[in-house]
């Protein structure tokens, strides 16, 4: 089994070191004199919002990256298979850390396998910009009252001559701030159960678009908001894929978040894995270093077992699942599929909590500090047991899979 560490790989990572060194570090630079925070630790503006120099200092960042063709290597006529977005994303969050650096590759305000379904129109309008990180998108599915329920949402469209007229309100949503098009999943066909919905791209200044509150939470990041669309009008070639394709397609969108646990929980791991070693090494209790304790030399090997063992089996089931008809982002999904990608999240998701758990204790009141890694990661690593289907629904998944 080809397990993705090619050549094109290889060759992607020495040019994404290089782009940190020479053009993100620059920038970091300039970020630190300005004194408004970091992309994880932003100060806030009035509006409790990621303040806009730290979002500008991304976008230069993602601007730069995709000039150097490094900022979506997942998408396009050579996007790399998923074993090998595996071995990107590991190295990127491993030597990106908490920095800039890691808006340097598509993240969720990027283009994404949902929006890759736009037709001629649309494309040019709104993906190709995104892959030319010229613009940036939101995805807005989850609502008040919908969140898991996905089926449950009431935002509604209904047919206007050609046009589309879209009223609803979204909650819990990234980039909610500062997207320039948002990937809008709305009823359309209501009883019709997974082909009642449809996504619509949608313009996040055409008039009836009001982006609504920031929504503070762990991550501190100012960058999680409301949208409401009042009557917003929205053309026939807006539509992604055909009417009735929407749950599918925010499927793929949320499938898509959860194949990426694989590299991100692999390379943050280490990377506090490396920071826990140094730690024991140099921390000393009773004149030893704590790393000669058992009970600290356990943790660190429970953080290496837990590291290495989601990344093993990430790249496994990313391999397994591009060998599935289609891939791991086929419309109809193949029944084997959705076992595969909730394993892949759970697996991460727990053991990466696990691993900042025990980085965080090893490094004691210092990994408690506000803002050091140790202190950021654990609260990242809670967030992500939510977000893109909760550990609940992983579980479900799996079930479903084994019992079908
Ligand atoms: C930081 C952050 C960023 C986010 N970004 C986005 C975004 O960009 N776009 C977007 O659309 N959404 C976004 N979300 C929303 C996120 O996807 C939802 O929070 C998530 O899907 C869970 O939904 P919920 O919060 O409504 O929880 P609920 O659905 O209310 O679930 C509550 C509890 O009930 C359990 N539960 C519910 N149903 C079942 C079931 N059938 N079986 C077993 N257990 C069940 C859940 O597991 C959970 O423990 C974001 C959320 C956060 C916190």
């Amino acid at each position: 089994m080809h397990l993705g560490m090619s050549e094109r790989v290889e060759r992607y990572r020495e040019r994404f070191a290089a782009f940190l060194a020479d053009e993100v570090a620059p920038l970091e630079e300039d970020l630190a004199r300005a004194d408004v925070g970091t992309p994880f630790n932003p100060r806030l503006d009035e509006a409790g919002r990621m303040h806009p120099a730290v979002w500008e200092a991304r976008r230069e960042a993602q601007r730069r990256s995709a000039a150097a063709g490094l900022y979506a290597p997942h998408v396009g006529p050579d996007a790399f298979t998923r074993p090998e977005m595996q071995h990107v994303e590991e190295f990127v969050y491993r030597h990106a850390g908490l920095g800039l650096g890691l808006a340097a590759l598509a993240w969720t305000e990027g283009p994404n396998a949902a929006i890759e379904h736009a037709g001629a129109e649309a494309r040019e309008r709104w993906v190709e910009p995104l892959e030319r990180a010229e613009i940036t998108a939101a995805f807005a599915n989850t609502e008040p009252s919908a969140g898991t329920d996905v089926l449950a949402i009431t935002t509604r469209a209904r047919r206007e001559g050609t046009d589309w007229i879209l009223d609803g309100h979204k909650a819990w949503i990234t980039n909610a701030h500062f997207c320039d098009v948002i990937q809008v999943t709305a009823v359309t066909e209501p009883g019709a159960g997974t082909r009642s919905l449809t996504m619509f791209l949608v313009d996040a200044t055409a008039p009836g678009v009001t982006r609504g509150r920031d929504i503070p939470t762990m991550l501190d990041d100012g960058l999680t908001g409301e949208l409401h669309f009042d009557g917003v009008r929205i053309p026939a070639e807006h539509v992604v894929g055909e009417p009735g394709d929407g749950f599918a397609l925010a499927m793929t969108w949320i499938n898509w978040r959860r194949l990426i646990r694989g590299g991100m929980c692999a390379g943050w791991g280490s990377w506090l894995l490396e920071r826990a070693v140094d730690r024991a090494r140099t921390r000393t209790s009773g004149g030893r270093p704590i790393a000669e304790l058992q009970v600290i030399a356990h943790m660190l090997a429970d953080i290496d077992a837990d590291v290495y063992s989601a990344r093993a089996a990430s790249l496994q089931i990313q391999a397994d699942l591009e060998a599935l008809p289609g891939g791991p982002y086929a419309i109809p999904l193949d029944p084997a599929a959705p076992r595969l990608l909730s394993l892949i999240k759970v697996i991460n998701d727990e053991g990466f909590f696990r691993v900042a758990d025990r980085a965080m204790q090893i490094h004691g009141g210092t990994g408690l500090r506000r803002g050091s890694p140790e202190e950021k990661l654990f609260r990242v690593a809670r967030n992500l047991r939510i977000p893109a289907g909760t550990d609940e629904i992983q579980r479900n998944a799996i079930a479903r899979g084994l019992l079908r």
